[in-house]
């Protein structure tokens, strides 16, 4: 899909569909079903962005937006077919609510539900009108109603033989009420669009296909498209490095599927400012946990819950998506990615309830439950990562507790860090972002629940507080080393069903956040 900026009057442009965002009413508080409805046989007032369009088709917009009880709650549409009076075929409006409540994802949410009405009429080219509100500001919002559109196009449909449903949209435009220079925001919006479809194709893709050995060679691939350095240590690096944790997760599938480890580095071109380049660029160490399967080990998950458990790598599909986006917006920072690929199976070489691992760090770790798996990849991965750079901060992500989802639901993230400034953030950064997290406490009470007579730690605690001594087991490996956070991202990695933006699957959940806390705009 094509993204264009445009000046000029949005009425006298010729476009299949022509679409306005609306605020809600102040005086139609009650539009979500709440409280008083508006009279019906009032004509609604329309914003002032529509008095050019309503005019040049007669005052028919604010009929049928009042006959229809278009109010601008949140959601609502309202599609007029203009029969050749201007040059736009239809004009759709959509309701973005309050519009005290206005947000950077209210846009990509508009943007999202005209994608989809596009479609839906099969137009090739569509023509957005950001809202004229005050406060918002052009570049940001430009880049928020582009992602939102190019978010809407995505499609997982590489195995669909029949009924393959390509976006009918070629062209989308962006009207604006002045000419304006916002190809940095499209440009930002295209390289995130990236990121966030790779995560997605690789949490989408079957375990069957998608083997450590694909990830890596994935990863592989998309730095040399995105220009980015890539190193795989193999099963032997792995042993080399005494990655005990890691060899004794992947033991049973290692055979057909050994597992890979990956690094991912992009480093800021050389600074040309004198001065600037005494000062080393501030670098970011992303971790992502990418059991490509999770069986559970011996200890076997129920059919139920080992169904979609080919998203277990959503964590590495993030940083990896991420690195792709930075790469190609170029920020000065270093970032550098690790993602630790392995498949949880089971067969004869598998690890056994009861066993005492050796870890890189040296800490031994006393297995309770195979199936607290992924912990035990990020440990040695994060202790590597530690061993090998020296960063500001360190932020791991990884599907690792269905406790974390029993605690915030299914489409928030946990964090856990004991930088407060860190915490807030994340959550903020998030929100500008349209992906929810919120802080659980990293509570030490609960590191007594880690401890085993027989070896240094337990992989795994009680029931209650699940998500917390995850977390206390990760920061062991972390030892005080860096600054930190873990983003337990198991709820929201994937959809239940469609968004405005987001379709059933794979989310690409943190790529946009983590672009966002590494180059802020
Ligand atoms: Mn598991
Ligand atoms: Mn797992």
């Amino acid at each position: 899909m094509k993204l264009l900026a445009v000046s000029g009057a949005p009425e006298a442009r010729s476009t299949d569909l022509l679409a306005y965002a609306v605020f809600a009413a102040a005086d139609t508080k009650g539009a979500k079903g709440t409280a008083k409805k508006p009279a019906a046989n009032k004509p609604k007032t329309l914003p002032p962005s529509l008095h050019a369009v309503d005019a040049a088709l007669s005052g028919l917009l604010s009929e049928v937006a009042a006959s229809e009880g278009f109010t601008g709650a949140a959601g609502q549409t309202l599609a007029v077919h203009t029969h050749g009076r201007i040059a736009a075929a239809r004009v759709l409006l959509v309701g973005l609510g309050s519009a005290d409540k206005l947000g950077p994802d209210t846009l990509r949410r508009f943007a999202g539900i005209v994608v989809k009405h596009a479609e839906k009429a099969k137009a090739k080219k569509a023509l957005i009108v950001l809202p004229d509100e005050e406060g918002v500001r052009l570049e940001p919002s430009v880049q928020c109603a582009a992602e939102g559109a190019l978010l809407a196009t995505y499609r997982f449909d590489k195995y669909l033989t029949k009924d393959k449903t390509t976006s009918s949209v070629e062209v989308l435009e962006i009207a604006l009420a002045s000419r304006s220079k916002v190809d940095d925001a499209l440009a930002r919006a295209r390289a995130v669009a990236e990121g966030v479809f790779l995560a997605r194709d690789l949490v989408n893709e079957p375990a069957g296909s998608l083997t450590p050995i694909e990830f890596a060679k994935r990863a592989v691939d998309a730095g040399r498209a995105a220009g980015f350095k890539v190193v795989v240590l193999d099963e032997k690096g792995i042993a080399k490095e005494r990655m005990g944790m890691i060899q004794a997760v992947a033991a049973a599938a290692a055979p057909y599927t050994p597992p890979r480890v990956v690094r991912l580095e992009y480093r800021p071109a050389a600074r040309a400012k004198k001065g600037a380049a005494k000062k080393a660029a501030k670098h970011v160490v992303l971790v992502g946990k990418g059991l490509t399967f999770d069986c559970g080990g011996l200890d076997i998950k129920p059919a139920d819950g080992m169904l979609d458990m080919k998203v277990d790598m959503s964590g590495a599909a993030a940083v990896l998506g991420a690195l792709v986006a930075i790469a190609r917006i170029k920020p000065d920072v270093a970032v550098t990615g690790y993602l630790g690929c392995v498949e949880n199976g089971i067969g004869g070489n598998a690890y056994h309830p009861g066993d005492i691992l050796k870890s890189r760090k040296g800490l031994t770790v006393e297995i309770n439950n195979t199936d607290a798996e992924g912990r035990l990849v990020l440990g040695d991965c994060i202790d590597l990562a530690l061993s090998e750079q020296q960063p500001d901060l360190l932020i791991d992500l990884a599907t690792l507790t269905g406790a974390c989802m029993v605690a915030l639901g299914p489409s928030t993230a946990g964090v856990f860090t004991d930088d407060d400034a860190l915490a807030e953030d994340i959550k903020r950064i998030g929100k500008r972002n349209g992906e929810d997290f919120w802080r659980l406490p990293l509570n030490e009470d609960l590191l007594g629940q880690l401890k085993s007579p027989i070896a240094d730690l337990k992989n795994t605690g009680l029931r209650y507080g699940g998500a917390i001594t995850a977390a206390l087991f990760l920061k062991q490996f972390v030892d005080g080393r860096a600054t930190w956070a873990h983003l337990d991202i198991a709820g929201p990695a994937t959809c239940e069903k469609d968004g405005e933006y987001t379709p059933r699957g794979g989310a690409g959940f943190a790529v946009r956040t983590l672009v966002g806390l590494i180059d802020p705009t």
